[in-house]
This record gives C-alpha cells, structure tokens and sequence, in this order.
C-alpha cells in the first residue's frame, strides 16, 4: 500500500525546493498525458512518484552524471528517466528519444509547460539516430530504462557514446550478479561493463542496480544493425 502523504522531499535531500516542486508538477502532467494516451499502466499519483519519478532519480547517489554532461535517454517513453534527470541536472543538457510519434509529443509537451530549457525530444529509432552524424558518439552518458534485453540494449546505445563516454542502464536485480556473462558483446562493441551498483527503491523496497559500461574507443560501423536485427538475432 502506498502512503497518500509520501514526500518526494523525504527521499531527495539533495535537491533543492523548486526542484522538488517541479518533480510534483511532473507527476501531474504526466498523469494528465497518461489519461489520454497509454504512456504506462501507473495511473495513481503515488505509483508514479515512486516507480517513475524516485526510481529515475535513484541514480544521483552514485555522481554518475556530470553538471555538464550531454545525456540521452534512449526509449524515453512517456518520459522517463530522462525529465526526472533534467530537473535533477540542471546544468547537464538532456536529449529524450523514442520511435513512437505520440509519446514524444506528450514529453515534448511537458517540456514546454515545465519550461525545462534543458531537454529537447527526437522521434526515431536507435537504429537509424545511432547512425547519424549530429548524434553517433555524440554523448557522455546515455541512459535507458525498459527498453530491451540487454545484448540489444548494448548494441542500441553504444553507438550514441563518446570514446570514453558511458551507458548506464537501469535494471532490476537480476543483472547485478550476472553482468559478466555480457563482456564479450560489450568488447565486440568496442566497451567494458565496468561493474554494476546496488539501489532500495523506497515505498517498494525493491531492488534495482545500474550496470555501468564505458566505450574505449570508436565503435565499428557495422553497428548498430539494420532496423529489427538487433532485437531478432542479438550478438552473443
Ligand atoms: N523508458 C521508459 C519507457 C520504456 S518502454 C520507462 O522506463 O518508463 C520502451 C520504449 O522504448 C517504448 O516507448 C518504445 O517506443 C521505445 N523503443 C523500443 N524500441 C526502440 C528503438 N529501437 N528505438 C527507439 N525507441 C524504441
């Protein structure tokens, strides 16, 4: 059961009260979208500031992201995690992609009424963004949260990396003991899987972790595959 009175304040004493303000305000407006269109199955206010909102911002203990970082959220969804980071990382610039027309127009709404100057969304797949010259190893640190199993996750990402830039990404807690059966797909995308860190997601007391992978150097241009592949055969 949740709580009707949980404090977004309780779990995020580093942020400061306009940020908490605007994370409630995010809650709201993505409620209001998520009536309207499928965003997600969390249709409460307390399920979404717990699932969503804590759960993306779970990653701030770590300092994983730098004040100046360009980030990317790849399958973004309805949002998340990467309007919870902007309004976390206020100084960091947050680039919101998803194949999917409508969701990217709701996000992009809640941007425009949030008035985040440091998010801006694309449409499109990993596929086909991972191979254009504006955003292939363009990025410090990209993020992804329920997008795909995990080979197909690396093979997604890697390419929108810097040489020694990182994918972090968020996953339940069957991976943290269990990342190393992945290395040989990371080498073959030019990466390490550095190593993984430990989260309680609060209210839930779920396990959650983030596997950390760094690209060494510029990856070869056979990946990302043609669209589709990817998910149908990933690299093994
Ligand atoms: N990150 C969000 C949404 C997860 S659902 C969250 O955690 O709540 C996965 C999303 O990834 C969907 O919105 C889907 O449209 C998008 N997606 C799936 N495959 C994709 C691809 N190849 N390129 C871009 N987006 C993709």
């Amino acid at each position: 059961m949740y709580n009707a009175d949980m404090k977004l304040s309780n779990h995020l004493p580093s942020l400061t009260a306009e940020q908490i303000h605007q994370l409630d305000r995010l809650a709201d407006l993505f409620l209001e979208w998520n009536q309207k269109l499928n965003l997600s199955s969390i249709r409460n206010r307390e399920g979404v500031l717990v699932k969503h909102i804590l759960d993306s911002l779970l990653i701030l203990p770590f300092g994983l992201i730098k004040p100046k970082d360009r980030v990317l959220d790849l399958g973004t969804g309805g949002g998340f995690p990467g309007l919870a980071l902007a309004i976390a990382y206020p100084e960091a610039n947050f680039t919101l992609v998803d194949a999917t027309a409508k969701k990217i127009s709701a996000v992009q709404d809640i941007i425009r009424q949030l008035n985040l100057k440091n998010a801006r969304t694309l449409t499109g797949r990993a596929e086909e963004l991972g191979r254009s010259r504006q955003l292939r190893e363009h990025f410090d640190v990209v993020v992804a949260r329920a997008l795909a199993g995990f080979p197909t996750l690396l093979e997604y990402c890697m390419p929108f990396v810097k040489p020694r830039g990182k994918f972090i990404a968020y996953q339940g807690p069957e991976l943290a003991e269990s990342w190393m059966e992945h290395q040989k797909v990371a080498q073959e995308l030019d990466s390490r899987i550095v190593g993984s860190k430990k989260a309680i997601l609060p209210v839930e007391n779920a396990y959650r972790c983030f596997i950390v992978v760094e690209k060494s150097k510029t990856i070869s241009e056979k990946y990302p595959r043609r669209t589709g592949i990817p998910k149908k055969e990933p690299l093994a």
